[in-house]
Parts: structure tokens; sequence; C-alpha cells
């Protein structure tokens, strides 16, 4: 296996404000270390109110500059250079993100990345090609009115991320917020600070104007996360996270009635019938509980199969699980990566211990792989199956953010409908059947944002995305992220 070492000269990752790069004003950073190996890569800048300050400022004196007098059209254009340059400098991207997350290098050159530029065409698109409403009314004179809507920027938006797909997921919000007119200070995870940093050199690149763009990097709680929210001159909140952040993110905002967009936890169901294409079930199902180690939203961490081929299903996830292969995301041939941190194992670990303590039956997993050399300091888990707990045990009703699930037999339609539903969350499900009667059936009736059928994650970027009960709060997504990032005037003219 080969094995790359961190460069002996670790990086610098500074705020990017107003165009520049500049370090925090107090001088402090923080470690950012592989999660492969536990080796330094990097000291970050730790924001502060100061630089929160400085961004905003910054943002909303963009708005009223160049940025703001530009039409859709040149600023559609602008955005179509910003994904060329990412594809351009692609191989930076990829390195940044892998030595971020640990993850394989074919996810990052296949999905992570090329979808993170994808973000900017597509919302360039959707900008420019948005219709607005309008109505003719009836006055008491004959003569009439005319009501038409035009839209226009938000303001100034709070980007906060997590660190799961940090390019993906920063994007899909940064790109319509752009598109739309706004200015955007993005509060990268600070377990991720790479390709957010790494954006600004490609804004300054394309000639994005001064203050667009802006990156503060730090912590959420009494750092730059919980200081960009609480913030009087930001207009509204887009956050990507846990349901327990966002809740925090919501009191902090109240003060200022700051909109919010919430993409948050889930604890997914996936739901498999006697009837599926098994094959395409078990691959599906492999790829919704393992991709990135588990540290998918969307990922499933409960099963439910039904009866007639529920040992059949168990036997043939447990092979293929046991299949995956961790290692060097270099390496060609590794299919598995590590989780983001040590306290993020810890976590995972915890579960995995409450499984056993609970009674579960381990499948397959339970514990840390053995990994050669320096990635024995990585922060590894192995991939988990259990089996035979209630579904009231901490396991089945918590997200764990790990490459782990639980798998349930079940005995009919109500039933599972029941099952899925039996959670405070509410952001995806996969169904797999050949019935597709009952398929649409179910896809009615499962409390969720998304649902998938005989796929998972399969996106169209126009599609509505986003969770229901606490999984979040709005749809972004094609012309849905419109409705968050622009406001909506009405203009009534009397004829
Ligand atoms: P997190 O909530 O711990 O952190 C997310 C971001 O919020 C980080 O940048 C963090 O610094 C910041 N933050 C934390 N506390 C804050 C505060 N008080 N004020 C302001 N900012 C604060 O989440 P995470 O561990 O980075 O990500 C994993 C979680 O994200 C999981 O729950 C996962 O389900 C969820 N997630 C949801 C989606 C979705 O689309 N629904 C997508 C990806 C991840």
């Amino acid at each position: 296996m080969t094995h790359h070492p961190a460069s002996p000269h670790p990086k610098q990752f500074q705020h990017f404000i107003d165009g520049r790069f500049t370090a925090s004003s107090s001088g402090r950073t923080f470690e950012k270390r592989r999660p492969t190996d536990n080796a330094l890569i990097g000291h970050v800048s730790e924001g502060g109110q100061e630089e929160i300050d400085a961004a905003v400022q910054a943002a909303r004196a963009a708005l009223d500059g160049p940025w703001g007098q530009m039409s859709v059209e040149e600023r559609s254009a602008l955005l179509d250079r910003v994904a060329d340059e990412i594809t351009r400098r692609f191989d930076d991207f990829v390195a940044a993100e892998m030595a971020d997350t640990g993850q394989p290098r074919s996810m990052m050159e296949h999905a992570f990345i090329p979808r993170g530029a994808a973000n900017f065409k597509i919302f360039a698109d959707v900008a420019k090609n948005v219709a607005t409403e309008a109505f003719q009314t009836a006055t008491p004179d004959g003569a009439g009115a005319l009501n038409y809507a035009i839209r226009s920027p938000k303001g100034v938006i709070g980007v906060i991320c997590p660190w799961n797909a940090p390019l993906l997921l920063m994007t899909w919000k940064v790109a319509p917020a752009l598109a739309c007119g706004n200015t955007v200070v993005v509060k990268p995870s600070e377990e991720s600070p790479g390709t957010a940093t790494l954006l600004g050199e490609v804004m300054n690149a394309v000639g994005i104007p001064n203050g667009v763009y802006n990156v503060v990097h730090g912590f959420g709680g009494h750092s730059a996360g919980a200081f960009l929210t609480a913030h009087h001159d930001v207009d509204a909140i887009t956050f990507t996270g846990e349901t327990r952040t966002g809740a925090t993110i919501m009191k902090a905002g109240a003060d200022t009635i700051k909109d919010v967009s919430f993409e948050l936890g889930g604890k997914n169901a996936g739901i498999v019938f006697a009837d599926c294409d098994f094959e395409a079930a078990i691959e599906g199902t492999m790829r919704s509980v393992f991709l990135n180690c588990g540290q998918v939203c969307l990922g499933t961490e409960r099963l439910y199969v039904e009866r007639p081929i529920f040992e059949r299903f168990v036997a043939a996830l447990k092979q293929r699980a046991e299949a995956l292969k961790p290692g060097d995301p270099q390496d060609s041939s590794t299919t598995l990566g590590p989780l983001i941190s040590d306290a993020q194992r810890a976590k995972v670990l915890s579960y995995y211990e409450k499984a056993r303590a609970e009674g579960a039956i381990v499948v397959t997993g339970g514990g840390v792989p053995e990994l050669p050399g320096d990635l024995a300091q990585g922060f590894w888990v192995q991939p988990t199956i259990w089996t035979g707990l209630p579904e009231n045990a901490a396991v089945v009703r918590e997200e764990i953010f790990g490459p782990c699930c639980h798998i349930a037999p079940f005995d009919d339609e109500a039933e599972v409908v029941r099952l899925a539903n039996d959670t405070p969350y509410g952001l995806s499900t996969a169904i797999w059947t050949r019935d597709l009667s009952r398929a649409h059936r179910l896809a009615a009736r499962i409390d969720v944002g998304i649902v998938w059928v005989n796929s998972w994650f399969l996106r169209d970027l126009r599609t509505p995305f986003g969770g229901s009960k606490q999984s979040g709060i709005g749809r972004e997504g094609g012309v849905h992220s419109l409705e968050f990032y622009t406001e909506l005037r009405n203009v009534c003219i009397k004829l």
C-alpha cells in the first residue's frame, strides 16, 4: 500500500474577507489533522467577533458595489466561470477535500468535486430562467390593475456548513445565494477548512468582486458560528448540520427575525420488499449505509426487510460489508475511508458499545479495524451491522452518523409504514420493490422530504431537497432555492 505522508510544512488556512486572505487579529489558530493518520495538515485561523464583523461589513458593501449593479446574465456568466475554474483546478480541490475528510479519491473525483462545480452551473441557469407571476385585478372603475412580482436579493446570507461533503454542501448554498444576487459569509466546519479556502482563490481568479464571497474559519458555539448567527446585519442563515445545532441557531437569530433554511439530521429508513431486485437492493443499500463511512445525512441507519428474504439479505449485506477495504484514499482499491475526527470516532464507538449493552446481535464489525503503519493512528471504525434490537433501542432511534445499521424484519405494508414513520426525523427513505403501485402508496405515506424508489442518492439538482419534522425547515434545489434566497416584491399598478 502506498501511503503519502503529510507535508512537512503544514498549511495555513486563512480567512477570506473582502477578496483578501487574512489571519485573525488575535493571531489564534487551531490544528487541522488528517483523518487517515492523525497527521497535522495545517493551522487554521480562528475567527472571532472581529472577523465576522469585517466579513459582514464587506458583504454588505459588496451589495451596493458592482455586484449589486450586475444584471442576472452578467452574474450567471461569472458563476459559470467559477464552475469552470473549479474544474480547471480539479486536482487541487480533490487533494484538499481528500486531506480534510480522508475519503477515497474515486468518490471525490466522480461525485463530490464535480457536483460542487455543477452547483454553480445549475443555479446560474435557474436564476436566469425563472419566471415571475402576474395578475390582472378588476377594479370598480373598470380600468383594472396589474400586479406583478419581482425578485430581489435577500441581502447578506450567513452560510454554516458541516464537514461530511464540504465543497458539495457549501456550494449547494453559496451558488444559489450568489446567483440571486446576494453576498455570503461562510463559516465552514472546523473539521474541513480546505475547499472553502480554495474557493476564495477561484473567486478572485474569475473576477467575482471583493466582498461577495467571504469565509471566516472557527468553531460553532461562542465562536465564529454563533457570532454570525446573531449578527444584526445578516439577513438570513442557511445551515446544514445537526438538529440540535439548528435549534441553537434559530434562537440566536430570533432577535433579528432572521429567515432560516435548515438541512438537519436524519434517521433514515430503508425498506426492502421480498419482490425487489435483490442484487440492486443490496448494491443500493451498501452505498446508503457505508458511503462516506456512513457520514451522509441521507444515509440509511434503519433497515426493514420483508421476512421471506430477511436472512438472505442480512447474510448478503454482511458479506459485502466485510469486503469493504479501508485504506489510503489515494489507493484505487480503497473502498472505505475513516471517520472525520477522533471525537466522531468516540461517538460512533459509544453507539457500538450501547448496541452490545442493549442486546444486539452483532452480525459484523463492532470495533476498530487494524491498519498498517501510520494509518493505525487514523480515525477508523469497522462497518457494523446489528439485528435483534427493539425499536426503542438507542442505535435504532438516534442518529449515529457512522458506517452502521440495524436490520429488522417486517411482515406487511402497514407495519413498515408505521415503523418508518416512528421517528422525530423525516429526511429521506429508500424503498426497494418491483411493485410500483405499492411504491407510490408508500411514497405518499412516509413522512420525509425525499423518497427514493429502487435507488438511493440519485439527485437531480432541480428537485426540492430538504427534510420534514426535525430534519429541516424549507426546501432548496432548483427554483425552490430562489424562494429562500430572494425576497418577492409585489408591484401593483392601477391602470
Ligand atoms: P454540527 O451541527 O455539529 O456543525 C455544523 C456546523 O455548525 C459547523 O460549521 C459548526 O461549527 C457550526 N456550529 C456548531 N454549533 C454552532 C452554533 N452554536 N452556532 C453557529 N454555528 C454552530 O454538524 P456536523 O457534525 O458538522 O455535521 C453532521 C450533521 O449534519 C449530522 O447531523 C447530519 O445529519 C447533518 N447533515 C444534514 C444534511 C442535510 O442535508 N439534511 C447534510 C449533511 C449533514
